[in-house]
């Protein structure tokens, strides 16, 4: 009889070891959202359309580039052929030559992780409150009051801080929790019925509240209408996570303003997203961590680097030991 693994979370991470995993064992994800995809999400407003988490990835690793070959076959994945410019504060600096390919889901960003989780058991809306360790396994209880398992291994792919917060007396891999930092981010989706008059794609920023500007609707296979997206640093993601939405629709409206020329104001949609866990400040500096005693192992991009390539890596490296 196949082991029984659940899986908490169905981001990149989650769905990557489901994959690896799949064969060996009966493999089941559990996740909060009503569809996978974590911080790789898209948002659809009536007309407009928004990857309002990750921009775009790159595919450095040849096990990540094998990984994905199906996905950029079936069109799944595509190259962004994005102009990118960089400004210090309100100041364009120049061109700033892309020295790699970049990615995108095609139609969105959540397309690729759609698409990983098409031939599993991924169950939706299934927001994991407790997990209970008995002589039997493992057990989860997900927010509707119901306790599934038992099974053999449970592996946690959720942000660092909300495994220190889920898992509260595993003390051997909370240590390894502890030091790892995340910071949140703003993305502010902004829906224009005419073209904007920029002559870049996306706009990398420093000296500034804004991190990031990306005209979302010059992604390859995307819906006609102009989307654009503003997303904050770390540091003031962090900063304006409990300020009004009014407040940081302004703060990042006028750097819009500053750097583009951009009148964010006269948009026909504007939308705010809060992340209180984007990218990864300090991380843990091992690739996965996995108690074989108590059965229990984490991974996640904050493993390795806030990246969607350091997420993969870190789900392909637990796989492997445990197939091992
Ligand atoms: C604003 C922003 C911009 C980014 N830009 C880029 C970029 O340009 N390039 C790049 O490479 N990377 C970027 N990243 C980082 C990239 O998105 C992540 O590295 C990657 O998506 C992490 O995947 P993951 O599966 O490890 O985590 P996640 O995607 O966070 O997946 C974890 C999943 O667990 C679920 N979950 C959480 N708690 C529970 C629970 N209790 N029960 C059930 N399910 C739960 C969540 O809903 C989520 O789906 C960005 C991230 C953000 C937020």
């Amino acid at each position: 009889m196949k082991g029984k693994i659940a899986i908490i979370g169905a981001g990149i991470t989650g769905l990557t070891l489901a994959q690896f995993l799949k064969s060996t064992f009966d493999v089941r994800l559990y996740e909060k959202s009503w569809r996978p995809g974590g911080r790789m999400s898209t948002r659809h407003s009536d007309e407009f359309q928004f990857d309002h988490g990750t921009q775009y990835f790159t595919i450095r690793g040849a096990e990540f580039r094998n990984f994905l070959h199906k996905a950029l076959l079936d069109g799944i994945i595509r190259p962004w052929d994005a102009r990118f410019m960089a400004f210090d504060g309100g100041n364009p600096l120049k061109y700033k030559e892309r020295q790699e390919v970049v990615y995108v889901g095609t139609p969105s960003m959540n397309s690729l992780c759609q698409y990983l989780a098409r031939d599993l058991e991924v169950r939706c809306d299934a927001d994991v409150q407790t997990c209970r360790y008995g002589a039997q396994g493992w057990f989860v209880n997900v927010a509707n009051g119901i306790e599934e398992g038992p099974f053999d291994l449970l592996i946690s792919t959720i942000p660092a801080p909300q495994n220190h917060d889920l898992f509260t007396t595993e003390t051997t891999l909370r240590e390894g929790l502890a030091s790892v930092q995340m910071r949140g981010c703003s993305t502010l989706m902004l829906g224009f019925h005419d073209p904007v008059d920029i002559d870049w794609e996306g706009a990398i920023v420093s000296n500034s509240p804004v991190g990031w500007i990306g005209l979302d609707s010059s992604k390859p296979a995307r819906p006609g209408n102009t989307s654009l997206v503003v997303q904050s640093t770390g540091d003031w993601g962090d900063k304006l996570l409990n300020a009004e939405t009014s407040q940081i629709e302004d703060l990042l409206l006028e750097e819009l303003k500053k750097i583009s020329g951009i009148d964010g104001w006269a948009a026909s949609h504007r939308s705010l997203h809060r992340w209180r866990y984007a990218g990864t400040s300090k991380v843990a500096g091992q690739k996965y961590f996995l108690d074989p005693v108590s059965k229990l192992a984490f991974c996640g991009d904050w493993c390795i680097k806030g990246r969607v390539e350091a997420a993969f890596m870190s789900a392909e490296a637990l796989a492997t030991a445990l197939l091992k």
